[in-house]
């Protein structure tokens, strides 16, 4: 008996978790995307693309498709469909666990200054002229044309068009992971004083804060929002092990 699992994806913890429970050979895993990627990167499993149209709209396809088990993987910024994901289960008694990496946290050497939003972030740089890497995502890039004093570093998947309305900006096309010496390269390539990026936590994206750290620059890092709440673990491994168990009782209960 093979049962239908959904997973809520978009981040690399999604695609590990989808492999690593497609080769159990008793559940029929579909991995969900927002379809914000243009060419997103292979999963693995088959895939479905797009907006449920909101909770009721997931609870509505968790129904149809019969799905046995929901896992939100989904970014820890990405609090809209954590929501959806925590109604849909209520409303269809879909057991839910979301996987969740944990949140980086300051060591010695770092100087960050924790904020709320981009917006709040921009607004801690100061008026003064600075050189700032915006580790961000494409969608969240409005603020910075408050900052027109700064030069800009963006990093992004795909391009960022059209062009920040901001005098001075370099634009990096690139996907993670991110080794540290090319982190390195970057912030000394374009002199960067000022590193600006979310609370993503994970490996793939953290040598920039190794990079920051030995460089002694200025970390403004944005707070992670409210966790949407319900059952959750911080690895691939305890998702799995989560599934194995509910699918034994469910086998159980067959
Ligand atoms: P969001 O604000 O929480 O979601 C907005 C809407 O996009 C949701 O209400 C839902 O539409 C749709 N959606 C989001 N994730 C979806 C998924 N995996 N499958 C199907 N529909 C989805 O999310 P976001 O910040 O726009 O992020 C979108 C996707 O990009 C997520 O899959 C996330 O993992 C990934 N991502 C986000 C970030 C980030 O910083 N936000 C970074 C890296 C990757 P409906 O209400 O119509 O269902």
């Amino acid at each position: 008996m093979s049962l239908p699992v959904l997973i809520l994806g978009g981040t690399t913890e999604a695609r590990a978790l989808a492999g690593r429970l497609a080769e159990r050979g008793d559940c029929a895993v579909t991995l969900s995307l927002a379809g914000r990627t243009r060419a997103p990167a292979a999963q693995g499993v088959p895939v479905r693309v797009g907006g449920f149209g909101g909770a009721g709209g997931l609870a509505a396809h968790l129904r149809s498709s019969d799905t046995a088990l929901l896992i939100d993987a989904t970014h820890p910024f990405a609090a809209q469909i954590s929501r959806n994901a925590v109604e849909a289960a209520a409303a269809t008694g879909v057991p839910l666990l979301a996987l969740r990496r944990p949140a980086w946290e300051a060591v010695a050497g770092d100087r960050w200054f924790e904020v709320e939003s981009v917006a709040e972030a921009v607004g801690g740089l100061g008026q003064a002229p600075r050189r700032v890497f915006a580790a961000l995502g494409r969608q969240e890039l409005e603020p910075i044309e408050d900052a027109p004093q700064h030069f800009w570093l963006v990093r992004s998947v795909d391009p960022v068009e059209p062009k920040l309305r901001v005098p001075d900006a370099a634009y990096v096309l690139d996907r993670g992971p991110f080794p540290l010496d090319a982190e390195r390269l970057l912030l000394r390539e374009h002199r960067i004083d000022a590193v600006l990026c979310k609370n993503s936590g994970g490996t793939a994206s953290a040598a920039k804060l190794q990079a920051a750290r030995e460089l002694s620059l200025p970390v403004f890092m944005v707070r992670r929002p409210t966790s949407a709440g319900g059952e959750a673990v911080g690895s691939v491994g305890e998702a799995v092990a989560w599934v194995g168990q509910r699918l034994a009782s469910a086998k159980r209960g067959a």
